[in-house]
């Protein structure tokens, strides 16, 4: 399935670009547009809402790409978020090469497409965990209600006695009953000398049910976790997103 996304965006190159390796893409410079073959390995079940300097919202789900000579990051937007399935190999083209806190990844540009492909059985990856503890030197805990069909988080405030009985979403418009909604709870953890881990609500849900202590805290939350050892289990070391929370 081929999808392509229409809004305002740099151009790609109009030469053709050749299909290159995972392992060429990423000597590649920042920006470059690139196609390649290549497996999905990993996709993170949680998606982020991100604004762009531009100031629109758009929908980011990270995946993990690999084929035989390397792995690496792609960052999935918009419509793509959902266009890819585990363990499944694309022909990609107008993929672009990314580069954040100094290592390179690859990302959908509106132009992307995606072409179901011969299974790419040798691929280079291996799901490294990383496990990290110590105590917290920062933490912030936010919630929010989210869209129940976009998953954008919805301009009503967390702390409302009651609910209105329904709510029009800005990003999609789906007006929706607030009584099926559930809040989402996020978590931000610190430790120093290290990046910002983010814990999604799936994650953080999780943790506050294995630890019962922990329910209805909210900002007290954050003063608890000051007091503890806490450990994060992240997919392998460079990946920012906490994939388990614990108490050590
Ligand atoms: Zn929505």
């Amino acid at each position: 399935m081929a999808t392509a996304l229409h809004f305002a965006h740099k151009e790609p190159p109009t030469q053709s670009v050749d299909e290159m390796s995972i392992h060429e893409s990423l000597q590649k410079l920042s920006g470059s547009y690139v196609k390649v073959t290549a497996k999905i390995v990993h996709i993170e079940q949680e998606t982020q809402n991100i604004t762009t300097r531009a100031g629109k919202q758009l929908v980011l789900r990270n995946a993990t790409l690999a084929d035989e000579t390397n792995q690496c990051r792609l960052s999935l937007w918009a419509s793509h978020i959902d266009a890819v399935t585990l363990n499944t190999s694309y022909n990609f083209t107008n993929l672009v090469v990314k580069d954040f806190d100094e290592t390179k990844f690859l990302s959908t540009s509106p132009t992307s497409t995606f072409q179901q492909t011969d299974d790419l059985e040798n691929v280079n990856f291996e799901l490294i965990e990383h496990k990290f503890d110590g105590e917290p030197s920062m933490v912030a805990i936010t919630s929010h209600y989210a869209c129940r069909n976009c998953n954008m988080k919805l301009d009503i405030e967390v702390n409302m006695p009651t609910l209105p009985p329904t709510h029009k979403c800005h990003s999609c418009s789906f007006r929706q009953r607030m009584n099926a909604s559930a809040k989402q709870t996020f978590l931000k953890i610190k430790f120093e000398n290290n990046p910002t881990y983010t814990v999604n609500s799936a994650v953080t849900h999780k943790f506050i049910s294995e630890n019962p202590e922990t329910q209805n805290m909210s900002d007290d939350l954050e003063e608890f976790l000051f007091t503890k050892t806490v450990t994060v289990i992240l997919n392998n070391k460079d990946n920012t997103a906490v994939k388990e929370l614990k108490l050590a």
